[in-house]
């Protein structure tokens, strides 16, 4: 026996949630599972507590920087770290219960907790029951990876989803992974007060960026007080008394790193290892990410993968819009597609790094004809006026369409300034477009035709 629904949404994500109650408004019965936290990664272990955390790792620098600014704050700033996860666990949790409450409201949606597995291309077990649909969307998301380096099965680790549970303030945390997630964590815990080492495989920070973006973002890092290893070819841990030595370089002293807690952040693995994918038949690339065309059909008919799992995104906008290229195709007779959207995304370190299309290599293998220019922040009255002239701002464009081509923009407020690139792009307008029109003073963004009027020959 099994019961019926017309869609089967697995996971609830930052596609499922939404897809479940577009579906069922248009009158379809739908069930949708969650083995854990409803909401997923974004919602409990991801982009909220993480920025939760990054606001309070800012009110912390700030209020150091306190006689800058004209005020005085009596004794050292210290952060209580009970009231800092007290502070995330809430604002998290709403999203959390808000989550879950929406889902079990829905009418026409059933919610199922438990783990699902196909059993077949259109039938999954949840909790020895079996589901049947026409339609069966994944949502699957991912996890951190935890790579089988020496020694790493006899001390303890934690994931961007355990250090959830640190109320103490580590007194050493060496952070293995120098991309998004470890420079994150990394400027936070060194604003709380720990001795920060992040230790990187690559010869540079964040090396999916330009090389100029990396090494300004670890000036400012280091400015903190972060230290900084790269090249790091003999990652290795080992118990030490009540220590973790963490094994960096084998040739160039010194080799290892004395920490109190290791932070794991060296990419993420899509959680489609005990999904029953083999049942179905549906087809994974060789790292496990679910093989979807444009519009996120897999090789299976019936079958679409949505988020992180699908390996096409990696970012809770890309599941979201996942989800909305998915619903509009099936419900509204759409052709959206996956390709045409921008690559978008910011690293939320302070400064953030707000970035949009292409990076300068990508915009040199595409052989596109360039311009580019560059200004420093520190010519920027508005982050002058706040104290905060770290970074830049760089836009590239078309030589002969004259549409931009992609920006990285280092500097107090980049991630919501970048966006203003960004729709431009999607508009396919002419940069000038952006440079006569009027903005606001004093804002970062009224520098954008200051930076554009000063565009030169590509690099
Ligand atoms: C530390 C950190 C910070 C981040 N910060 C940002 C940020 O600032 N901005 C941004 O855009 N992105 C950020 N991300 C990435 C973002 O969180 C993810 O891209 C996004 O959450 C992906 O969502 P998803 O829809 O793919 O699935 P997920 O949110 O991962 O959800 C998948 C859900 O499926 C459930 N599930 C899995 N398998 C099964 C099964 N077999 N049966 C039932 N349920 C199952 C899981 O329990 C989970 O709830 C961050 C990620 C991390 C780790």
């Amino acid at each position: 026996m099994s019961r019926h629904f017309d869609a089967i949404i697995i996971g609830t994500g930052q596609a499922g949630p939404s897809l479940a109650a577009r579906c069922a408004a248009a009158g379809m019965t739908v069930a949708i599972i969650e083995r854990h936290k409803f909401g997923g990664t974004c919602v409990n272990t991801g982009c909220i507590p993480t920025k939760t955390l990054v606001a309070s790792a800012y009110a912390a620098h700030l209020a150091r920087r306190g006689p800058e600014f004209g005020f005085i704050v009596n004794g050292d700033v210290r952060v209580d770290m009970k009231r800092v996860k007290t502070r995330k666990d809430e604002i998290s949790g709403r999203s959390n219960k808000g989550v879950e409450k929406w889902l079990r409201g829905l009418e026409n949606c059933t919610v199922i907790y438990g783990h699902a597995r196909f059993e077949s291309s259109c039938t999954v077990v949840v909790n020895d029951e079996v589901l049947e649909a026409d339609k069966i969307f994944i949502n699957v998301g991912g996890r951190a990876s935890v790579p089988a380096m020496p020694g790493i099965k006899d001390v303890p680790f934690l994931t961007n989803s355990s250090i959830m549970n640190v109320d103490f303030l580590p007194e050493h945390l060496v952070i293995v992974g120098g991309s998004y997630i470890g420079l994150e964590f990394g400027q936070i815990y060194r604003r709380f007060g720990s001795e920060v080492t992040i230790v990187e495989m690559g010869p540079r920070l964040i090396g999916r960026e330009d090389e100029d973006v990396s090494v300004a973002v670890r000036e400012i890092l280091e400015s903190e007080g972060i230290k900084i290893r790269t090249n790091a070819k003999c990652i290795s841990m080992e118990k030490r008394d009540s220590r973790i030595a963490v094994g960096v370089t084998c040739d160039e002293p010194p080799h290892e790193v004395l920490g109190t807690h290791v932070l794991l952040a060296v990419g993420r693995t899509p959680n489609t290892d005990d999904l029953g994918l083999d049942q179905a038949g549906v087809a994974t690339d060789q790292r496990g990410y679910i093989i979807a065309d444009d519009q996120l059909q897999t090789n299976v008919p019936g079958i679409w993968a949505l988020g992180d799992c699908n390996g096409r995104g990696g970012f809770t906008h890309t599941s979201y819009n996942d989800y909305e290229i998915v619903a509009d195709n099936l419900l509204n007779g759409d052709h959206r597609r996956v390709s045409d959207r921008i690559q978008t995304y910011a690293l939320f370190t302070d400064p953030p790094l707000g970035r949009c299309g292409m990076t300068d290599a990508e915009i040199r293998k595409s052989g596109r004809p360039a311009l580019t220019a560059k200004y420093p922040m520190i010519r920027v009255s508005r982050a002058f006026e706040k104290g905060e002239t770290q970074g830049f701002i760089k836009i590239s464009v078309d030589a002969e369409t004259k549409q931009i081509l992609g920006a990285a923009i280092l500097g107090t407020g980049s991630d919501e300034v970048v966006q203003v690139l960004l729709d431009a792009m999607y508009a396919k307008a002419p940069y000038s477009v952006i440079q006569r029109a009027m903005h606001i003073h004093p804002t970062v963004t009224e520098y954008l035709p200051t930076v554009l009027s000063k565009l030169g020959p590509f690099a």
